[in-house]
């Protein structure tokens, strides 16, 4: 079966098409800019190994949705549009009504939409994405896999706030959790890796970032809590800290409720604190030069994650092993050394070499020295590849 994945963004709309049949990915793609003057359309075909770049006016989601399959076309790698008989999309927020691979029906979409309180930066932009492929590809099934799924299984302990408990039964506020698909990715293939691999940390750390604590292949605590905001600072969120700085900042600084949530969501975390860029690679070139704040800001997040990854070996009662992930946590050597000195009381040691080559890691890569007690691995991640495969499982179900 051919299943096409989208993940639709504000402004963005990525997409990989796979076959079932040995789960290849055919042809991925990005359409960056969306309503902008210029879009930037770039692909890449697996097939022949063939790279596309190109630029265009594109007002919405439904013309990047026309443009991209355009693409697909193009390319070869189907023939026909009608050869997608499902679509798979990300969907930021389920809630806690939908934490299954979900049919897309029209109640479905009503229910996201009211959901959209919740997530207002992402679940309308994966509306959008849903109602164009409706609309272009009308004879393939939709399926909703939600970011928030995987943490479904956490505990009440863990998930709900102390506040009045009627903020949780009149308005949902509690802590989701989010990344879901990718953490679970990771967790599935670090558990094929170990025999008895009941207890991983996994460490998601891209733009944004988010810590995940996961027994017997469920997750029992996640550091994103009631939006994406909360846990370890990101490359523009900064993760947490004590809501009391905000009634600070609106009444002795006045700062309206939209700016607080520009701050705190765009130009905090790496990019605020550093003042370089929320690009861990900038930071990195001005560590190499013995700057002092580039040099404050990796050992602040280190400092950060290692705490998350001592609290949660509370949760799990010791720690089986440990997985990076995601743009920076597959590549920047250098921060996982660094949060890995800091564990050295749970008897976890690297090895260094293996991990300063551990770059762009095609497969995982396991990463701890002979001695460590706990096994810690690079695994690249691939969400699309668990939504085409959780979108195939919802449709062969019945
Ligand atoms: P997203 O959350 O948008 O999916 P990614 O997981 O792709 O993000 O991570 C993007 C981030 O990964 C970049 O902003 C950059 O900080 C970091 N990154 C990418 N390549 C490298 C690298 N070689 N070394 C260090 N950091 C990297």
């Amino acid at each position: 079966m051919i299943i096409l994945v989208i993940n639709s963004g504000s402004s963005s709309l990525k997409f990989k098409i796979f076959n079932s049949k040995g789960w290849n990915c055919l042809y991925k793609g990005i359409v960056d800019g969306i309503g902008l003057k210029l879009c930037h359309f770039e692909g890449k075909n697996y097939v022949n190994g063939a790279k596309t770049s190109k630029q265009s006016s594109i007002k919405n989601h439904q013309e990047a949705l026309k443009y991209s399959l355009g693409r697909i076309i193009e390319s070869a790698v189907i023939t026909d549009l009608k050869d997608i008989k499902s679509v798979g999309h990300r969907v930021v927020h389920g809630g806690e009504k939908y934490y299954k691979p979900t049919k897309i029906t029209a109640t479905v979409i009503k229910t996201l939409e009211k959901l959209s309180e919740l997530a207002p930066l992402h679940n309308p932009a994966n509306i959008q994405g849903i109602k164009a492929c409706q609309k272009l590809l009308p004879k393939a099934s939709n399926i909703a896999i939600f970011d928030t799924a995987f943490h479904h299984t956490m505990p009440k302990e863990a998930y709900l706030y102390a506040l009045p408990y009627k903020f949780y039964k009149n308005y949902d506020i509690r802590r989701y959790g989010f990344h879901g698909t990718s953490h679970k990715y990771v967790s599935q293939v670090a558990r094929k890796l170990l025999k008895n691999n009941n207890r991983i940390i996994t460490c998601h750390i891209g733009n944004g970032s988010s810590i995940a604590a996961i027994k017997n292949g469920k997750s029992i605590d996640t550091s994103m809590g009631f939006t994406p905001l909360e846990g370890i600072p990101m490359g523009t969120r900064c993760g947490d800290i004590d809501p009391a700085i905000v009634f600070y900042l609106m009444e002795k600084k006045h700062y309206t409720t939209d700016q607080i949530d520009d701050i705190l969501n765009k130009k905090s975390g790496l990019k605020g604190f550093s003042g370089i860029s929320q690009d861990m690679r900038l930071i990195w070139e001005k560590v190499k030069k013995q700057d002092e704040h580039a040099i404050l800001t990796l050992n602040l997040l280190s400092y950060r994650i290692a705490k998350y990854i001592s609290a949660y070996a509370s949760t799990l009662n010791g720690i089986d092993s440990i997985v990076f992930t995601a743009g920076i946590g597959e590549n920047a050597w250098y921060l996982r050394e660094n949060i890995i000195n800091r564990l050295k009381y749970l008897h976890i040691s690297l090895n260094k070499s293996v991990n300063k080559e551990a770059i762009y890691p095609k497969s995982p890569i396991e990463i701890s020295d002979k001695k460590s007690k706990v096994k810690i691995y690079v695994i690249p991640t691939n969400e699309e590849l668990e939504i085409a495969k959780q979108t195939f499982s919802q449709i062969n179900r019945k």
